[in-house]
C-alpha cells in the first residue's frame, strides 16, 4: 500500500540515507525506532512527499509520488495522508473545532459537512466537551488529541506520525497510544510513526530500527509476544 524503493538522500556531504527500501502493508501500524541522527525523520518526511530524496521511489497506493506534479502532489497529499508531529502546531487564534475544520476548509468543502465531520472525530479523541476551547486554554495532552483529530478528519489512508508523544508526559503519551490503537480499529488506518517511546513502538505490528541512514533490522510484535 506504501512502498519506497531505494531512497537516498544527502544533506551537503551527509548521507542521511542511504539505499533505503521498504513495504508497508494496508492497517499496518509500524514503528521507525533508532539513535539520533540516523535518518528516521528524513525517511518519514520522504514517505509523506514532505521532502525530495537524491534518488528512488515512494509509491502509495499505487502511485508514484515524486512523479507527480507539485499540484498533483500536494493535492494527493491532502486527501490520502495524515500529520502529527511532536509539537502540535495548532493555531492559537483559532478554537479547537476551528482548527480540526480547517484542513476541509481549505480543500473547500461544505460548511455544515465540515463542522459535522470535525465534531465527529473530536468526539472520537474525547474531546467534544472542549471544541470551543483555544489551545492555550488546553493541556498539553490534549492539545495533542486535537492535533490528532485535525490528522484524520479527512479520513486519510495513512497517518505519518513524527515523535507524537515526545513532549507529552507518560499519562497523556499513554492516552495517544491508547488513542492510535482505536484510531485503527475504528478506521483501519495505517500508522508509520517515528519514536523513542518504548510502550508506543511495543504496540506497533513491526519496528524497524535505523542506524547510520538504513533499516539495519526489523522486529515483528510477534517476536515480542
Ligand atoms: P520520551 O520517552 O518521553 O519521549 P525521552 O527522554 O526519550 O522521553 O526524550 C526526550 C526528548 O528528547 C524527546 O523530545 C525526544 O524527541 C528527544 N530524544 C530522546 N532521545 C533522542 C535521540 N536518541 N535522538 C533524538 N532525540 C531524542
Ligand atoms: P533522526 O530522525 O533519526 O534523528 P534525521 O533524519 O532527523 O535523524 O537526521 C539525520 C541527519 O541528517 C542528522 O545528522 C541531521 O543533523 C541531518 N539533517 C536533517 N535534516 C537536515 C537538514 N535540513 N539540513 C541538514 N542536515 C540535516
Amino acid at each position: 500500500m506504501l512502498s519506497a524503493q531505494n531512497l537516498s538522500k544527502k544533506y551537503g556531504q551527509l548521507q542521511v540515507l542511504n539505499d533505503v527500501s521498504l513495504e508497508i502493508k494496508k492497517g499496518e501500524f509500524v514503528a521507525i525506532a533508532g539513535p539520533s541522527g540516523a535518518g528516521k525523520s528524513t525517511l518519514l518526511h520522504l514517505l509523506g512527499s514532505l521532502d525530495f530524496p537524491d534518488r528512488g521511489h515512494v509509491k502509495l497506493m499505487d502511485k508514484d509520488i515524486f512523479k507527480l506534479s507539485a499540484k498533483k502532489q500536494s493535492a494527493f497529499r491532502n486527501e490520502h495522508m495524515g500529520f502529527v508531529f511532536q509539537f502540535h502546531h495548532l493555531l492559537p487564534e483559532f478554537t479547537a473545532l476551528e482548527n480540526v475544520c480547517m484542513p476541509l476548509w481549505i480543500a473547500d468543502k461544505n460548511k455544515k459537512e465540515v463542522t459535522e465531520a470535525a465534531t465527529a472525530v473530536l468526539k472520537t479523541v474525547g474531546l467534544l466537551h472542549r471544541m470551543n476551547h483555544k489551545p492555550t486554554e488546553l493541556s498539553g495532552g490534549e492539545q495533542q488529541r486535537v492535533a490528532i483529530a485535525r490528522a484524520i478528519v479527512h479520513k486519510p489512508s495513512v497517518i505519518f506520525a513524527d515523535e507524537p508523544t515526545g513532549n507529552l508526559d507518560t499519562a497523556n503519551a499513554q492516552a495517544v497510544h491508547e488513542l492510535f490503537l482505536e484510531l485503527r480499529a475504528l478506521y483501519n488506518h495505517t500508522f508509520v510513526i517515528v519514536t523513542h517511546n518504548e510502550k508506543l513502538a511495543a504496540m506497533a505490528d513491526r519496528t524497524l530500527f535505523m542506524k547510520d541512514g538504513r533499516i539495519e533490522m526489523e522486529r515483528l510484535k510477534e517476536d515480542i509476544g
